[in-house]
């Protein structure tokens, strides 16, 4: 086991128009959650630094030759982007890692994931094309045309900080879109080194901006902007409420990827040693810091003390540790206030009768003192009309809730507000099937969690959100579709008489 060492502070600015601005005076500090040190520092945007990156964004669409460029030199400009994010993986890992604390072998992973998706969005850029509609009558042909949508607003949560771009980023960018980013102020390192990676790779200047600072000072802007076309957010369900409010006025398109409270739900003709995997899996992953987290656990009746008992056991295996440390599995929450947040949900979930079976408490050990740790948490007997059942805790606490048979089952999953992912675990195809298709929800994984592919689209339904990122559909987003009509040969005259002809 070994442990990478920690970096020094990086300084940025804003990245706008192909130029990297030094740090403003005002500064955001962004803090190790696993020991305070002080890991980076970013610009405190003001609202005039969000409408310069728009202007220059705009330019650079109306004007310049990003979205002129053929599909190939663009989908080119990705798939370099890619091989220098290759080779630049394992800085791009340490900024998310010291900046969200998550451990480093999963921010090596968002880095592989990134990189797979930067290459098949330039697949997606370079295969783009259009209908001809040949079969309208003799004089008549028509184009259905894919054209670039415009200036894309891109606003970024901090659980995922490289990934989640990547999830938007090449697919606007192959469309032919220019972009504003807006990642989050706890972890806005990554998103301006890639928007000097993909300067490197031939993105013009002006065609990727970044602007950092709080929401309401470099986030709103790009919802109220009517020079923004797009504003594709990623973030909890009430911040997306407030933009989707913000954006009313500019009648903009909309994507939104919102919260989440996922099943995973057990039955017990499951394999059990691998849905046990998959339970621990699908909630303890990036310390339960995850939109598809599969905080809720809904297991079958005659097989749930046994499936309890084993899972209690193996949660203490899972290794709690420092971001830099190759052996850590579980990494600190993001900061103090969602550390109280998450307490705060496992206390009112004891008062609502639910039964700690381990964890629940803030880890102050001597190799945590200074972090913002809290242990793998599972409460059993957790009502499905509770606030632990309902809300998003976004921590490392997974609830449990019996089910008697499917119905019940298809009916305690869909029984809260959100509709983002759930998995199934059963070995009965008719039954996972049946479950899958009555499940109201984005993505549903069947003996499998928090898996995913470039091809696969991901979106939410409910108050998850609405629209889809990855795959075609990803990709469709950034487009706006033209119906091309062409009449040839003499018109066919509707009414003659106007133009002197006979009625
Ligand atoms: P958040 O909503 O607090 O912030 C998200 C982003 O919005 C940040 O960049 C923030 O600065 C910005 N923002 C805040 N107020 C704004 C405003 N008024 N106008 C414009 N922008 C504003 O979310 P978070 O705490 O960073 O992330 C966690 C949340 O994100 C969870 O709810 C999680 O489920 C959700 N999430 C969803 C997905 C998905 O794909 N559906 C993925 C990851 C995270």
């Amino acid at each position: 086991m070994s442990t990478v060492e920690a970096t020094d502070v990086r300084n940025y600015g804003h990245y706008i128009g192909g130029q990297s601005a030094p740090p403003s005076q005002q500064t955001i500090e962004r803090v190790s959650p696993a020991d305070g040190r002080v890991v980076a520092t970013f610009s405190a945007g003001r609202r005039s630094d969000a409408l310069e990156a728009i202007s220059v964004a705009r330019r650079a669409f109306d004007a310049g030759d990003w979205p002129r460029r053929t599909a190939m030199e663009r989908g080119r400009v990705l798939l370099r982007c890619a091989a220098l994010m290759a080779e630049n993986a394992e800085h791009l890992a340490r900024i998310d890692a010291e900046e969200s604390g998550k451990p480093i072998t999963l921010a090596r992973g968002d880095v592989g994931a990134s990189i797979e998706l930067f290459e098949y969005a330039a697949a997606l850029a370079m295969t783009i094309h259009g209908e001809a509609h040949t079969a309208l009558g003799d004089d008549c042909t028509a184009l259905v045309v894919r054209e670039p949508a415009g200036v894309v607003g891109m606003i970024i949560p901090w659980n995922f900080p490289l990934l989640l771009l990547a999830q938007k980023l090449p697919f606007a960018l192959g469309a032919g879109c220019t972009a504003v980013v807006k990642p989050s102020e706890f972890t806005s390192g990554s998103a301006i080194e890639l928007a000097r990676l993909l300067s490197e790779a031939g993105v013009p200047d002006g065609a990727v901006n970044v602007v950092t600072g709080v929401g309401s000072a470099v986030g709103a802007p790009l919802a109220e902007s009517r020079e923004v076309d797009i504003l594709s957010f990623t973030g909890s369900t009430e911040t997306g409420r407030r933009i989707v409010e913000a954006s009313a006025g500019s009648v903009k398109r909309l994507s939104m990827e919102l919260g989440g409270k996922a099943a995973s739900v057990v039955f017990e003709d499951a394999d059990l040693d691998d849905a046990l995997d998959g339970v621990l899996f699908g909630v303890f992953f990036n310390q339960g810091e995850c939109c598809v987290s599969g905080a809720r656990l809904l297991v079958q009746d005659s097989i749930a003390d046994a499936f309890l008992e084993r899972l209690v056991e193996a949660a203490s295996r899972i290794a709690v540790g420092g971001p830099l440390d190759d052996a850590s599995e579980l990494g600190p929450m993001i900061d103090s206030g969602h550390l109280e947040k998450v307490l705060g949900h496992i206390e009112t979930a004891r008062r609502d009768g639910a039964e700690v079976l381990t964890g629940g408490e803030r880890l102050t050990g001597s190799d945590w003192a200074e972090g913002h740790f809290v242990g793998p948490t599972i409460l059993d007997g957790v009502r499905e009309d509770s606030a632990a059942f309902q809300e998003e805790i976004f921590g490392p606490v997974l609830t449990v809730t019996r089910f008697r048979d499917v119905d019940d089952a298809i009916r305690l999953a869909n029984a809260t507000e959100y509709g983002l992912a759930g998995s199934i675990w059963t070995k009965n195809i008719d039954k996972a099937l049946r479950v899958a298709k009555e499940m109201r929800s984005g993505r549903v994984w069947v003996n499998t969690t928090i898996d995913g592919a470039p091809q696969l689209p991901a979106g939410g339904m409910k108050q998850s959100g609405f629209g889809r990122e990855m795959g075609q559909a990803g990709f469709d987003e950034f487009t706006d579709v033209k119906t091309i009509q062409i009449r040839t040969g003499a018109r066919k005259r509707v009414f003659p008489q106007w133009t002197g002809g006979q009625r």
